[in-house]
């Protein structure tokens, strides 16, 4: 294998240094050993023949087709000139088209003689085309070949040629020369799980003999690629977690017996209760907390928070809880400090536009320590920010958080405090096993008492009138109302615009209301006003894009209308929905749709209809969307790129892979045994993938 990471793709037959260059700058492609693992996204039964006559819609995948052309024209000049062939396969025509080697294929193509066709239709002004498709000499037998990949190939390289069966013989070629392809997992791993061999599955996956082969060659790759991953995690958590000391807060004092017998607003809920135990366990243990807590919005994070800040405090140690946005923060803060009023917890709060006298307040207070909680915005995390005894810090929304930015709270003490990571967005198991494998996790899946289930409608444009007077009923009955628009971000002016457009028509629908109105663009201060006018119940109506996303608590605001629900994605409607139904109220949640959709989003919307579970809802969006776009790793990113593997549908593969990561593991910690030398070398190949993210706290 070192071999082919060494040679340079120019020296291929057929490839050569301008076409090295063009797969270089298309995909990235440099070496033999990139270009047998560049894989087939998916395959093509070559013994199935379609029919034009049965092409739907304008778009179809990749097919294959037997017939004839019947006239070859030169069409357009200049850059645009193309040949055109009219193709007949008995149930209809087709023009098919090629912009290079024109004069060539001329030449090689007859009328009247049979081809096989293979390509990807698409429909324009109802007739269907194919451009640059692979085309078969006459003769060759239908099915042979068995299955054909199709290659990720992007509009350039096709112009100059490029086609699926070049990267299949290709890489065929380079696996038919290469002396030995050295294998990357140790036998005993092979034979344990019963894989298939590295070159064996390499052939198999780029010219599949069956499908049972092209199965096996996918398992074989798909699990090499968690296990490395999963082995790299385990090996970072295991590392970390002999070396990682921390403050032990070894007892409950004052702060925490006072405020939970006296000033609890309300008794917790089993869940609550957990939860804060789990913590308290781990803050007592002499090693340093990492632990990630989730919660659906509504769950109470919030006490938690506070809670276990008041454990710290009994210990000596200042506490900082950090919030992704200056409105958060704010609300946060009104919310402890009116909790800790009777109690002389100093609690105090910094973000950008604390000024400059309340600013050296604070830091005076923070050097002395005579500030306990120090509540804000990453502000809180900027260098000249100096602790006297930083203790345990608890972010917030966590994703929203770059990793860099946590990974600053380091520098603020010797020892690294205890982390909690709040988020309400429920990470899918399979996600969580490999993005936060190294964390601990805390999970409240119980709501408060009391609360109604948010009833959630799907509502089309043409009933639009009737859901205002849904909404007028509320409003009547002394309630508050949200109004979100999304925010498409291409086109920022537009999407302002429609947001405009949206708050007058409101206000002329509702005259005898006042209407707030909040979008990412207008000043702090603006917008600070705005929010405190709908918090205050000044304003009844809050129309605004998606910036009230996270957190914001107004009780008595019963009603969302989401704008074109369509545009959102299903774990960013459920944080949206999560803004109502926090009273003892019946809330309701309109979803705004136009009537033509695609089948799929109404499939997505109709599961908001049907459930408010927020892990059903976060592995539904999994599935449907991929786990790259799934709210709460796209900010901050999953670090790393899976090649082969899909963590939304290899679920039980990543699971087979951390098993087999922790029981060589648990046997040999180090990997200093013979049998996995192998596996320490891959992995100092692959460069741990964790080095920038593993700090996550
Ligand atoms: P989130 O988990 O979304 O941050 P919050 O902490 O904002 O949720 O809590 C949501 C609401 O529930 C708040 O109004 C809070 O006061 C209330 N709440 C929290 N815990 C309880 C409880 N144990 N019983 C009743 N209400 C609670
Ligand atoms: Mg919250």
């Amino acid at each position: 294998m070192d071999r082919l990471r060494a040679t340079d793709i120019k020296y291929l037959k057929g490839i050569g240094p301008k076409r090295a260059e063009l797969l270089g700058k298309n995909l990235g492609i440099a070496t033999y050993r990139d270009m047998i693992y560049h894989f087939p996204t998916s395959y093509v039964d070559r013994s199935t023949i379609r029919r034009i006559a049965e092409f739907e819609g304008d778009e179809m995948p990749a097919v294959q087709l037997k017939g004839r052309f019947v006239t070859f024209t030169v069409q357009g000049e200049g850059a645009k000139t193309r040949l055109v062939g009219l193709f007949s396969d008995g149930s209809g025509t087709m023009e098919v088209v090629w912009f290079q080697r024109i004069k060539q294929l001329r030449s090689i193509y007859n009328t009247g003689t049979e081809y096989i066709l293979f390509g990807r239709p698409s429909c324009f002004n109802g007739r269907w085309s194919m451009v640059h498709p692979e085309v078969d000499p006459p003769g060759k037998a239908v099915g042979e070949g068995g299955l054909r990949g199709v290659y990720p190939l992007t509009e350039q390289l096709r112009n100059r040629g490029f086609s699926s069966r070049t990267f299949a013989s290709a890489a065929s070629e380079i696996l038919r020369a290469a002396p030995a392809i050295g294998e990357t997992l140790p036998p005993h791993v092979i034979a344990r799980h019963r894989l298939m061999g590295l070159r064996e599955a390499l052939c198999n996956i780029h010219s599949p003999s069956s499908i049972a082969q092209l199965d096996k060659a996918r398992l074989r790759l798909k699990f090499e690629e968690l296990f490395y991953l999963q082995l790299d995690i385990q090996r970072y958590a295991r590392r970390r977690s002999a070396a990682s000391v921390g403050f032990r807060f070894s007892h409950i004092g004052h702060f925490f017996n006072n405020f939970y017998t006296q000033q609890l607003p309300f008794p917790l809920t089993g869940a609550q209760k957990r939860v804060i135990r789990e913590i308290r366990a781990d803050m007592g243990s002499g090693r340093q907390m990492n632990r990630l807590l989730q919660g659906d919005v509504g769950s109470g994070k919030t006490l938690v928070a506070l809670l276990t800040m008041l454990i710290a405090l009994d210990n000596g140690y200042q506490a900082c809880l950090m919030a992704p946005t200056e409105i958060l923060a704010t609300q946060h803060y009104e919310t402890l400090r009116s909790l800790l009023a009777p109690t002389g917890v100093n609690v105090r709060l910094l973000t950008g536009s604390t000024r400059a006298p309340e600013r050296r307040r604070i830091d005076s207070m923070l050097r002395d320590g005579t500030l306990h909680i120090l509540i804000g915005t990453h502000a809180v995390i900027e260098d000249r920010v100096q602790f006297k005894n930083l203790g345990y810090v608890v972010i917030d929304e966590q994703h929203r958080f770059g990793v860099a930015q946590r990974a600053r709270l380091w520098s603020k003490n010797t020892l690294a405090p205890h982390v909690l990571v709040m988020t309400a967005t429920p990470i899918p198991r399979t996600l969580a096993m490999t993005v936060y494998g190294d964390l601990d996790v805390s999970v409240i899946d119980e709501l408060p008492p009391g609360r109604k289930p948010i009833v959630t409608l799907l509502r089309y444009e043409d009933n639009r009138f009737a859901t205002y007077q849904g909404i007028g009923r509320q409003l009547r009955m002394g309630r508050q109302v949200y109004i979100v628009y999304p925010l498409i971000s291409e086109n920022e002016k537009l999407d302002l615009r429609s947001l405009e457009e949206g708050y007058e028509t409101i206000r002329e629908t509702f005259r005898d209301y006042r209407v707030a109105y909040v979008h990412g663009r207008m000043k702090p201060e603006e917008k600070e006003y705005q929010m405190s006018i709908f918090a205050s119940g000044e304003a009844r109506i809050l129309v605004s894009t998606t910036v009230i996303e996270v957190g914001v608590n107004v009780p008595n605001a019963t009603t969302m209308m989401i704008e074109n629900a369509e545009r959102f994605g299903l774990s960013q409607l459920h944080q949206l929905r999560g803004r109502v139904g926090r009273g003892g109220e019946q809330s309701y949640c309109i979803l705004m749709s136009r009537r033509n959709i695609s089948g799929d989003t109404r499939k997505r919307l109709e599961l908001m209809t049907a459930t408010t579970d927020g892990f059903a809802i976060a592995e539904a969006d999994m599935q449907m969307r991929g786990p790259g776009d799934i709210e709460g790793t796209q900010q901050s990113g999953i670090p790393f790129e899976l090649h082969i593997a899909n963590l939304a549908s290899d679920g039980q593969i990543v699971q087979m892979a951390r098993d087999a990561a922790c029981e060589i593991l648990n046997a040999d910690p180090a990997l200093e045994a013979p049998e996995n030398l192998l596996l320490r070398r891959q992995l100092a190949l692959q460069a741990s993938r964790l080095q920038d993210w593993s700090k996550i706290s």
